[in-house]
């Protein structure tokens, strides 16, 4: 029976939303990851090599930072019960300084104290630092000062207080930034054991794809998704497998798959998944794996396939594979926001999540509520100093320019109307994204 479908109804029903497909994905990567025994594959890298790299155990401080107890302040270090008195005002003598870097320092009495420098390596006798302009001096060689500008313990960095010995400085799954190579440094760790990268094979399929190396003829186009796709894999450090441009024929995309999956983790292709041009990919799939084809309340990127491919020798666990739709910003939209964190989880890493940050909206935007719109965005800010996001204009899957001359993504959620000039919408900036 075929009822009258309107423009809304048209995202309902057997359409996928992004979360859902997401838990889908995760699902599944969590399943391959444990076949796989990903986390046995590490290796040990000098710690110059390690940036981007994830973290494949826990480090543990092999040392308290900081390393013994010293001062917060420029003042007096003195042993607090020597404000265990009736008096007010408290009096004491200096016997002595101290500063940063000093590597031993003085004992004191009771009634002592020793000039310290913020850093400073706290006297073994003493607790509390009284802070310089807290103090006078009425006579030369003491200082004095009112009882109540300091408690017992204060002004005092306690040993081990930033990192303690044996507790995890960077946790395990990490993907390491600069500060993570400087933190391993500054405990004087060397090399660090990262998980090994995985491998990712990229293809496109369509007959309408001109290699760069012949001449471009009518009806034809540049195949630029695999340049894209490698472009983005890289920015993530993984090992990519170029497996060029695969022709519509189940001959061809039989051994292209088949070749893709003995080598990598992952294949990722682009084109030939959407309804009337899956035919021979899902032919094939059916052959190779387990692979659904999906249509997902999206713009853009409406259809997928995504699932596992059979284990083949010499690889001991399934290939995961992603079929993204073959217009260029879609397979772009698509890649961040289903492919990137699923990669980085099959790679080990915890939490890869990229923050939303929530901006006002510069303009008007039509939007369908039931299905999630990723727009390519702008954000600048006003006369005013005011931090606006707007679209770069038309959204076409197809216009790879407005890929270009966006900075983030616009993210218009699953149940989200249309948007009025100054309404808050949640933004991902590109930036060390793409
Ligand atoms: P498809 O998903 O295969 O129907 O492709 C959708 C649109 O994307 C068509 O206009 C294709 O020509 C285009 N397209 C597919 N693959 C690529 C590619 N590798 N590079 C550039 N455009 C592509
Ligand atoms: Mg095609």
């Amino acid at each position: 029976m075929n009822k009258p479908v309107n423009a809304n109804q048209e995202f309902q029903s057997d359409f996928l939303s992004v979360t859902e497909a997401r838990n889908a994905i995760s699902t599944l990567i969590q399943d391959i990851q444990l076949q796989a025994k990903r986390s046995d594959a590490m290796e040990r890298l000098p710690l110059k090599q390690c940036l981007g790299r994830i973290l494949a155990n826990d480090i543990l401080s092999p040392i308290n930072v900081p390393a013994t107890d010293n001062s917060a302040m420029d003042g007096f270090a003195f042993n607090s019960k020597d404000l265990k008195t009736d008096r007010e005002q408290i009096h004491l003598r200096i016997v002595g300084t101290v500063y940063a870097g000093q590597t031993s320092v003085p004992p004191t009495q009771a009634s002592e104290c020793i000039k310290i420098m913020t850093g400073a390596m706290m006297p073994p006798d003493c607790d509390t630092v009284i802070p310089q302009e807290f103090t006078k001096s009425s006579e030369e060689g003491s200082i004095t000062f009112a009882k109540d500008t300091v408690r017992a313990g204060e002004n005092r960095r306690l040993r081990g207080e930033d990192l303690q010995a044996g507790k995890p400085a960077i946790q395990q799954g990490r993907i390491l930034k600069a500060s993570d190579i400087g933190l391993a440094a500054s405990l004087g760790i060397t090399e660090l054991s990262v998980y090994q990268r995985i491998k990712v094979a990229i293809l496109s399929s369509g007959d309408e794809l001109c290699d760069m190396s012949e001449p471009l003829v009518p009806g034809k186009i540049y195949d630029s998704n695999r340049f894209s796709l490698h472009a983005c894999l890289s920015r993530l450090g993984f090992e990519i497998i170029d497996c060029g441009i695969v022709r519509d024929t189940p001959e061809d995309l039989r051994r292209a798959f088949t070749l893709a999956s003995q080598q990598a983790d992952v294949i990722i292709s682009s084109g030939g998944v959407s309804v009337g041009e899956a035919d021979f990919t899902k032919q094939i799939m059916d052959e190779l794996g387990e692979v659904g084809f999906w249509k997902i309340a999206m713009r853009p990127g409406r259809p997928m396939a995504f699932g596992s491919l059979k284990q083949i020798s010499p690889k001991t666990s399934p290939t995961v594979f992603f079929g993204l739709p073959g217009n260029p910003v879609a397979v772009m939209v698509t890649f961040y926001q289903f492919v990137r964190n699923a990669l980085l989880q099959l790679n080990g890493a915890l939490k890869p999540e990229v923050p939303l940050v929530l901006v006002q909206s510069a303009e008007a935007i039509r939007k369908k509520s039931g299905r999630t719109e990723f727009q390519r965005g702008v954000l600048f800010r006003d006369s005013e100093g005011k931090l606006f996001v707007k679209s770069t204009g038309s959204q076409g899957a197809g216009i790879l320019r407005s890929m270009s001359e966006a900075n983030c993504f616009m993210i218009l959620h699953h149940d989200q109307g249309n948007i009025a000039p100054g309404d808050w919408v949640d933004v991902e900036i590109f930036d060390g994204l793409l």
